[in-house]
């Protein structure tokens, strides 16, 4: 199998991939093209390992997230196999498979684990696996979550928006809450986080007194 050094053109020359149409790959009118071009993977204070996607897009020059639960869950633009690239190139970006490892060189593939991604060799896409993919199938809890600073971050009681991250988080966690009894995610979901803080207004309206919150 050859790994390095992937080649593919068609790939390379369109930049942005279309979320949810079948067309305007051009990115004229329709919804917004969006690339993911970086994962990383954080520990976290309460258990599980999160993944961080990071997006680019061409409607704003905003870097907007994926808080992601659960490694099997993959970005489709990060993860396909790009012109000339190489394993260690898909490393840096995050586009590996498992766990890093010192001496560790092939992103596609850890041997500790015993997991390999498979690609078609003529698009570069990844193909879905049952060892190493979401099945799709599966019910998978997400909250599209809006920027707010003084919420999530300075313990603003002005409005809810840490309460709620902190409770979306949780839930995906969780098999099931034990005060609501409501279904977790049991390790699996997402939390789209839109970085438009107060909806777009910015940190300086967002912080006026009078300021309607999210
Ligand atoms: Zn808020």
């Amino acid at each position: 199998m050859t790994i390095d050094n992937y080649d593919n053109s068609k790939q390379d020359s369109s930049k942005y991939e279309v979320s949810g149409t079948g067309d305007g790959r051009n990115g004229d009118g329709g919804l917004p093209l969006v690339q993911c071009v970086a994962r990383a993977r954080i520990p976290t204070t309460q258990g599980p390992d999160i993944f961080l996607h990071l997006y680019s897009n061409n409607r704003d020059n905003k870097e907007h997230l994926a808080i992601v639960f659960g490694e099997d869950i993959r970005s489709r633009s990060l993860f396909r196999r790009r012109q000339c690239e190489t394993q260690q190139d898909r490393m840096i970006r995050g586009a590996y498979i498992g766990k890093l490892y010192p001496g560790r060189t092939v992103a596609d593939e850890d041997d500790r684990l015993g997991l390999a991604l498979e690609f078609d060799d003529s698009t570069g896409e990844l193909l879905a696996s049952k060892a190493t993919t979401w099945d799709a199938h599966n019910d998978t809890l997400v909250r599209i979550h809006s920027e707010c600073y003084t919420g999530e971050n300075a313990w603003s009681a002005r409005c809810d928006c840490g309460e709620q991250f902190d409770r979306a988080g949780r839930l995906i966690a969780c098999d099931h809450e034990p005060t609501s009894n409501i279904k977790g995610g049991n390790g699996h979901g997402v939390i789209v986080y839109l970085r438009q803080e107060g909806r777009g207004i910015g940190l300086g309206e967002n912080s006026r007194p009078t300021t309607c919150k999210t």
